[in-house]
């Protein structure tokens, strides 16, 4: 029987990586939701929607949700899905500093967040999903039969965020990585609306020191139980 896996925690802790992994292994759908608000960050930021200060001015965006399309394609040659954005792929670019910086307050906006739950509930509607986010367990998927929590040190995900961007090529500064995965947990577990939290029955996992091998296997193990 096909179950919704619901995997939340912070920001860069590798949580999409092991929702991929495990996605492939079981035959399940991924969705990467972080993408979605990322995707319409970028939306934002092509279309002039931050002011001087680099405040989003939200009138705005909520005026022109409706011209918002994303979706999830298969790469032909990964197998793994990447985001589109209106038809045109931006994987590669929602995942710059650029995006990553202004993410988060895009994130705490609630006709942003209402827009892109609702499409996450219809794509998980058949269930035989895993999701990764930030509220996925306490209010995408409240009902989630199996649900984790990750968590590791800032230093950490901070330098697996810096490793990350240096194998693409782009430009990345370990501190102001840092200082970035810093600032979007605390936007992140402190905003109004589906503040970031562990579910009372998430199970816990701190990978700070664990391989990706030894994370893959947690994580199955957990699936079979
Ligand atoms: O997962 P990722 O780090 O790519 O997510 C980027 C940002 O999107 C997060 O820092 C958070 O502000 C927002 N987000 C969210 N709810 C989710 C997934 C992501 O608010 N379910």
């Amino acid at each position: 029987k096909k179950i919704v896996i619901a995997i939340d925690g912070h920001s860069s802790c590798g949580k999409s990586t092991m929702a991929k992994d495990l996605a492939k292994e079981v035959g399940y759908i991924y969705v990467d939701t972080g993408a979605m608000y990322r995707s319409v960050t970028l939306f934002a930021l092509r279309n002039n929607m931050f002011d001087n200060h680099g405040n989003i001015m939200a009138d705005l965006l909520e005026s022109r949700m409706q011209e918002i399309n994303i979706s999830f394609i298969l790469d032909k040659e990964t197998g793994r899905p990447e985001t589109y954005l209106n038809g045109k792929n931006v994987e590669h670019e929602i995942r710059k500093m650029e995006v990553s910086g202004r993410v988060s307050q895009v994130a705490a906006l609630g006709f942003v967040r209402k827009a892109l739950v609702e499409q996450q509930q219809r794509m998980g509607k058949d269930k035989g999903i895993v999701m990764d986010g930030r509220d996925i367990g306490t209010t995408v998927f409240p009902d989630a039969e199996l649900k984790i929590f990750v968590t590791a040190s800032a230093d950490v995900r901070a330098q697996r965020r810096y490793e990350e961007l240096k194998a693409k090529g782009d430009d990345a500064d370990y501190n102001e990585i840092l200082e970035n995965v810093r600032q979007r947990d605390y936007i992140d577990s402190h905003r109004e609306v589906s503040p970031l939290r562990k579910a009372d029955d998430a199970i816990e996992l701190d990978n700070s020191n664990m391989t990706i091998a030894e994370q893959r296997k947690w994580l199955m193990d957990r699936f079979k139980e």
